[in-house]
């Protein structure tokens, strides 16, 4: 274990200010995906750890909640000063634990603090109304108070930024936590808890808990003291989580799976498209909810962008996190490689053609080359499904029309991207594009000024921009009478 990483890598749940082990004592391996070896453990919690930590951050609201939004703000700011100071010791965990590269790794870190700074400005503009009265003898006030205790479950791809759209906002607004975070990369969860309880949050105010991901969902979804909860994995947990959360009404902000498309129209810059196209594909390994999963490519400039992307994509260097200039890092796991490979065997058996990539890396493990599939068509898997891996489809297109057609043909409808030099066309494209967010000659969009989130199966509600902050707030109206 490297030096740094140790510092904030804790090996047990944040319950009420203290750290703990499972009921069991069972725990869970936490594996090193670039070496297969093993880090460390994490607690295997399930519904009566939940329980207790629930039932502490509920307790704690009752007094989180009456402190000042200024108050708020100056926690927050000491925790993203915390974020910043520890900026190489965090990002080491998450490359260990996580597999990108330091580079990556330092570039999420610096999301989160730059998250948790969002919201430390926002939690002070959580602006009410007063509103003009049909009565003369009445007045109407409409104030913003904390939803209450939140539950906050995160994914593994970004275990640490995830979290800071969840928690910035969630502590801006005066909500309690509770945290799961991924089995696979829970020590960048856990380091929110330590960071939290070293800049004085009150214990309590964020438990942190690992474990099993049924029995603790189950918990938060039946609990009727938990008000919101936030989540970020697959459309599958997702639709789970609101169906079983039905029963107590909760409110519930998802961000689930995508299939974004990339279009490159003739009229567009093409080496700027392909080193938009680089970013918005092989960014850790392919493995976000915002790569790019189809690129649908004009006709005439099909032939020329496939060449200088396929040439681009073998060029990435690719290796172990921590290694010097490393661009792309392993898979998370075996299954995430045997996904990716039934992608790419899909597409030769019908007609895809491989430019660059294809196989495993001689690296071996869960390293995986970047991978150009052309003569992409529509009867390919990844026409559907997410690949969540390095691999790049190229489809050819026609004309304005079809592009949108082809893109808009998924269920999903969270990031898209397109290239164009035309402006009439960047608006018309802009407009007819179903989905949350859009790059335009962009592929790279996220910050926290931005809301970043999803339409259709994609999921509900913002993280980051104003809107951010308002799924952790109710809205009451007052009606004052007598006057
Ligand atoms: P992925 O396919 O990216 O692993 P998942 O949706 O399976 O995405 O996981 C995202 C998060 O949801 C993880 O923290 C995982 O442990 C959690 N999770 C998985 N199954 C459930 C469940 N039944 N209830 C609650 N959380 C779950």
């Amino acid at each position: 274990m490297l030096q740094k990483a140790s510092q904030f890598m804790r090996q047990a749940n944040l319950i009420n200010g203290e750290w703990v082990q499972a009921d069991s004592g069972k725990t869970i391996d936490v594996i090193n995906p670039a070496t297969g070896l093993k880090i460390g453990t994490v607690p295997k919690s399930g519904g009566a750890e939940t329980r207790r930590a629930i039932e502490a951050a509920n307790e704690a609201f009752k007094s989180f909640r009456k402190t000042s939004a200024l108050e708020r703000s100056k926690l927050l700011r000491k925790l993203h000063d915390a974020i910043m100071d520890n900026q190489d010791s965090l990002a080491e965990l998450l490359t260990i634990e996580q597999g990108k590269s330091l580079t990556e790794s330092r570039g999420e870190i610096g999301s989160s603090a730059a998250y948790v700074l969002w919201f430390a400005e926002e939690a002070r503009r959580t602006y009410g109304d007063v509103v003009p009265s049909p009565w003369a003898d009445r007045r109407i006030l409409v104030t913003k108070e904390p939803v209450g205790v939140i539950a906050a479950i995160t994914p593994w791809n970004f275990p640490s930024s995830m979290l800071s759209r969840k928690l910035g906002p969630a502590l801006a607004a005066g909500c309690t936590a509770v945290v799961k975070p991924a089995s696979q990369t829970p020590y960048s969860g856990l380091a929110w808890g330590a960071l939290c309880e070293e800049v004085g949050f009150p214990k309590g105010v964020v438990n942190v808990l690992t474990g099993s991901a049924g029995e603790i969902g189950d918990e938060i979804c039946a609990n009727p003291l938990v008000k919101k909860i936030t989540f970020t994995g697959s459309t599958e947990i997702g639709k789970l989580l609101i169906e079983k959360s039905a029963s107590t009404v909760k409110k519930v902000s998802m961000e689930l799976g995508g299939n974004a498309p990339f279009i490159v129209f003739d009229d567009a810059d093409i080496d700027r498209a392909v080193e938009g196209s680089i970013t918005a594909k092989y960014r850790n390994s392919g493995q976000t909810c915002v790569c790019t999963n189809r690129f649908f490519v004009q006709a005439g400039i099909y032939d020329a962008f496939v060449e200088k992307f396929a040439a681009a994509s073998s060029k990435l260097k690719v290796g172990s996190g921590l290694d010097e200039g490393v661009q792309q890092g392993p898979l998370i796991d075996g299954k995430a490689v045997e996904k990716v490979e039934e992608f790419i065997s899909d597409a030769t058996a019908k007609g895809g053609k491989v430019v660059a990539g294809g196989k495993r890396h001689a690296l071996g493990g869960s390293f995986f080359e970047p991978t150009v599939i052309a003569n992409a068509t529509t009867e390919m898997k990844f026409m559907k499904e997410e690949i969540f891996g390095p691999v790049a489809p190229v489809f050819r297109f026609e004309t304005e029309e079809e592009a949108i057609e082809l893109a808009n043909n998924t269920e999903f409808g969270l990031a898209s991207y397109f290239y164009t030099g035309n402006l009439g066309r960047a608006f018309r494209v802009m407009e007819g594009l179903k989905y949350g967010m859009v790059g335009v000659n962009e592929g790279l969009i996220t910050t926290p000024e931005a809301p970043f989130g999803g339409v259709k199966e994609s999921g509900l509600g913002r993280e980051g921009g104003h809107q951010g902050i308002e799924d952790y707030l109710d809205t009451k109206y007052v009606c004052i009478g007598g006057l």
